[in-house]
């Protein structure tokens, strides 16, 4: 009997010393790229068929048999498989966590005859909808508009990518609502027509519905499918295989979908490419938007990323020239950009700025009430927004000092006074808020600052006349009040929405004429230095919520309560310039040496004891220092996250950083080793670290 090796690989982290592949035996040659069974100790897993360097060295007699090979599946092209390659080396995981991650759940958990029912049942859903939309509903094509001439050039030139042999990214420039999303749907046209398969990523799942009906109205016909977690277990699996089996013309999904299969590619988009939800922050800390990047270089196909605010990253490469770039400086339909207005709280008459005494309530600008009761009266919708949860961010007891901190983070418990509670942000921790102070039992006890159920309360109190709505992850905890509240915002039964962060991003708002932001201060001092530009990118997005609808008639505006109007952040976007703000951050970051100039990544350590934390990056410093690989390579001494303490767990964290992207993968790949050897030799487990993880282009430092 002719017994092959074949090599597999299955889901295990790199220290686990199963790398590259295990070897298997199978009665038939297999190709790469196939979904396989096969036992590992006394379970039986999932893995793929794998291309390896040196197979079949082992012999045969001692390795076990492969289970089942679901061949009913094409195998995962050379394309994908180079794709989860390089995220393994890049973020310095293992191949098999990546490629087996990455895949629905239920793929790996259905045997051959389950996937064979599924596949079935997808052709027959498929099939009856033939010559019809995927959607149950019957949906009119939309009506095309004609572009206006910055859409046609965009148009043009990444029609012209499309076709091309190195077609590259492009960088599509332009604020909300001057029609990028049009420009999206007619590239995707264009790839569409030319029998290819377009990708469409979006930051949040939250906005996958409404890009999903704007391409189904577009593309009535065609089989479009949305990949993200939000999805049932079934419901990804089906899209999944819509896709491996080149049956979607279209995926649209969050950023897990750029691992999306997809044999016959021919465009990728990704909106609001500087979205922070793009990079994932746990395991695999891979960015999906450079990940896109990458896949379009090597399979040859054309990339779109679009934002009003382009990470400076993607800025710089464009002025570099290794973009291209399409702007669209000007709003769809002439809306014009809102006025922006600095209220200095310095200037404040005294009375209104001081915390009132009885009430401790910070205060609120009265031109800014003004304003807000203006926009009632015209019958218009206000946003207000401000980026604390809660209704006072800590409790203080007026006579000892007390504060409600957690005793299991280095932060404040917030004080919710809906169910008058105290909650850690953190580690979830809740209790109900004490009669009196713990410390000295003084019974006075009051909150001190804002948050939005505290803003929602004042404005309450402030504008009685108003219908007031709020949106924040606690508003919103239970399924279906998120889409109940933009509902009534939508139809006009809400006058002012409240909330934090959430409430700026993506929703097409068409009468809000009044954003004001609370406070927005507190980034513009972050010891991380990309605050100022994920604050200018919010600011700008919140901005664009304002005057969409150019046919209401009054200017639109957008009020900042800031004790910093000067500031050159705040100046910038009163002039929507972000070129000029994206000049001196650049300027700045050139300086001081940081991306997109060089290269970071992070040791992150998490343990019982600060002591233990510390010890495990000091020695893996040391370990560095003695590679060859760290010349040119900076480290940087530990020091403590922002948040050091959660949970009762101590983290820290060391910056590695270079000029040179090859020298720091370089080094970060010798180091490696070092790392798994330091983590192993403390035999005490009192003396170890509970987890090492590298986080490779970190977002947040
Ligand atoms: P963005 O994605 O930049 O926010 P959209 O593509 O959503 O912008 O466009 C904003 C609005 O203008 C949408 O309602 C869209 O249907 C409309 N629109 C886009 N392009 C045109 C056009 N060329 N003519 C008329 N309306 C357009
Ligand atoms: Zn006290
Ligand atoms: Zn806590």
């Amino acid at each position: 009997m002719a017994e092959i090796v074949v090599s597999v690989l299955v889901d295990a982290p790199r220290h686990a010393g199963l790398t590259p592949a295990l070897s298997y035996r199978s009665q038939h040659p297999l190709e790469p790229g196939l979904l396989v069974r096969v036992p590992l100790g006394r379970r039986e897993v999932a893995g793929l068929t794998w291309q390896v360097g040196e197979a079949g060295f082992a012999r045969t007699d001692e390795l076990r048999e492969i289970t089942e090979v679901a061949d009913v599946l094409p195998p995962l092209n050379a394309d994908w498989c180079a794709l989860v390659e390089f995220t393994a080396s890049y973020y310095q995981r293992s191949v098999g966590e990546i490629a087996l991650a990455v895949l629905p759940p239920e793929l790996r958990r259905l045997g051959r005859a389950a996937l064979v029912d599924r596949i079935r049942r997808l052709h027959r859903a498929f099939n009856a909808a033939a010559g019809g939309p995927v959607a149950s509903e019957p949906v009119a094509a939309d009506g095309e508009p004609a572009l206006t001439p910055d859409q046609s050039a965009a148009v043009a030139a990444i029609g012209a990518a499309i076709g091309a042999a190195a077609p590259g990214t492009t960088l599509l420039h332009g604020v909300t609502g001057s029609g990028k999303t049009e420009v999206y749907l007619r590239a995707a046209a264009h790839a569409l027509a030319a029998g290819r398969q377009a990708l469409v990523l979006v930051p949040e799942i939250n906005l996958t519905p409404q890009l999903i009906e704007r391409f189904t109205r577009r593309f009535a016909g065609r089989r479009i499918v949305a990949l993200h977690s939000g999805l049932t277990p079934a419901q990804r699996l089906r899209s999944w295989l819509a896709a491996q089996l080149g049956l979607a013309d279209l995926v649209l999904g969050t950023r897990l979908a750029v691992f999306a299969p997809l044999p016959r590619l021919g465009l990728v988009v990704v909106d609001e490419e500087h979205d922070a939800s793009y990079k994932q922050q746990e395991g695999a800390r891979y960015s999906a938007r450079d990940l896109a990047i990458w896949r379009g270089r090597r399979e040859g196909v054309a990339v779109v990323l679009g934002s009003a605010t382009p990470s400076l990253e993607t800025w710089q490469r464009a002025e570099a020239g290794r973009y291209l770039r399409q702007s669209l400086p000007e709003r769809i339909g002439g809306a014009a950009w809102p006025a922006i207005r600095l209220v200095d709280m310095a200037r404040l008459p005294k009375a209104t700025v001081g915390l009132r005494a009885e009430t401790r309530t910070p205060a609120l600008a009265p031109q800014i009430v003004a304003a807000l009761h203006e926009r009632i009266e015209r019958g218009e919708q206000s946003l207000v927004f401000l980026n604390r949860r809660g209704y006072a961010p800590v409790l203080q007891c007026g006579e000892c000092g007390w504060l409600s901190g957690c005793p299991h983070c280095s932060a404040w418990r917030v004080f919710h006074k809906q169910d008058r509670t105290l909650r850690c942000h953190h580690c979830g921790l809740a209790a109900p808020v004490p009669r009196a102070c713990p410390e000295c039992g003084n019974p006075d006890i009051a909150p001190v600052g804002r948050g939005t159920e505290r803003l929602e309360e004042q404005l309450a109190a402030l504008l009685p006349e108003a219908r007031i709505a709020r949106i924040d992850a606690d508003s919103t905890r239970r399924k279906g009040t998120l889409e109940a509240t933009l509902g009534a915002v939508h139809a006009g039964e809400v006058d002012i929405l409240v909330g934090t962060q959430m409430v700026a991003k993506g929703h097409d708002f068409r009468r809000i004429g009044l954003v004001a932001a609370i406070n927005p201060d507190s980034s513009l001092f972050s010891s991380d230095f990309r605050a100022p530009e994920r604050l200018f990118a919010l600011l700008m997005q919140a901005a664009g919520r304002a005057g969409r609808d150019a046919a209401s008639g009054t200017p639109s505006e957008m009020w900042l309560q800031t004790w910093h109007p000067t500031h050159p952040l705040y100046q910038a976007l009163a002039r929507h310039d972000y070129t000029a703000f994206a000049a001196s951050q650049l300027k700045e970051r050139r300086s001081a040496g940081l991306p997109p100039f060089s290269h970071l990544a992070v040791l992150r350590a998490d343990a019982k004891t600060v002591a233990v934390a510390r010890a495990f990056l000091d020695a893996a410093a040391t370990a560095a220092r003695t590679l060859a690989e760290s010349a040119e390579v900076m480290i940087y001494a530990p020091v403590p996250l922002d948040i050091a303490r959660v949970a009762d767990v101590e983290r820290m964290q060391m910056l590695v950083e270079s000029a040179s992207r090859q020298r720091l993968q370089a080094m970060l790949r010798a180091w490696l080793p070092h790392l798994d050897a330091l983590h192993l030799a403390r035999g005490d487990a009192a003396q170890r670290v509970l987890r090492w993880a590298i986080d490779v282009d970190p977002l947040t430092i």
